[in-house]
């Protein structure tokens, strides 16, 4: 499995950064910088800026998402957050579950996921499961922070010990059983693997 994250409306960004590579290192906040975006990925990228834009007068956040597979479209996502009342209803997610139904599978290897913005750490990892080979966003996480919304603070947490987070605090707690699932999960001779 191989995902490029293609930040299509970074290329100068992206231009300078690999003309300073070799005096400046990367930021770790900063997104990978990878192959730049196609045509073909800029007029499907136009689609989910759409969808996204729209989605706002329609009362839903300010994001959009296509799957695209083979050049055909699939499947879209629009942030459904507050009109669901489902904090994980983004639009890369909606457009993921939307592309497996359609598709009738849990993987959507061969597919491109193509988003307004950066995903978040939540889409990123959607994404990962869902075994895309390529996601290509417009807009990043710092115009996303700039729009009230935490991509840009979550990423930077997650570089973070758990231990200094100031919100959601997280706790590991052994218990003699912990593993218990695991070991049903693998002598479960009819288990879908996934
Ligand atoms: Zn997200």
């Amino acid at each position: 499995m191989s995902i490029d994250v293609d930040p299509v409306s970074t290329t100068a960004r992206t231009a300078s950064a690999a003309a300073h590579a070799t005096t400046v290192p990367a930021a770790p906040t900063t997104a990978p910088t990878v192959a730049q975006g196609t045509p073909e990925d800029a007029r499907w990228l136009r689609r989910a800026v759409e969808l996204a834009t729209a989605n706002v007068a329609e009362g839903g956040g300010p994001f959009g998402a296509v799957v695209v597979a083979g050049g055909v479209e699939v499947a879209v996502g629009q942030n459904r957050v507050t009109r669901d009342l489902d904090p994980t209803a983004h639009a890369e997610v909606q457009a993921i579950r939307a592309a497996c139904r359609e598709a009738g599978s849990f993987a959507l290897d061969g597919m491109t996921l193509y988003t307004s913005c950066e995903p978040c750490p939540l889409c990123l990892a959607a994404c990962l499961w869902a075994r895309l080979d390529r996601v290509v966003f417009s807009a990043d996480r710092h115009d996303a922070s700039r729009g009230g919304f935490d991509d840009s603070a979550f990423y930077e947490l997650f570089a973070r010990d758990r231990g200094t987070w100031d919100r959601t605090r997280v706790h590991e707690l052994r218990l003699p059983e912990s593993t218990r699932p695991f070991d049903a999960w693998l002598t479960h001779a009819a288990r879908t693997d996934y």
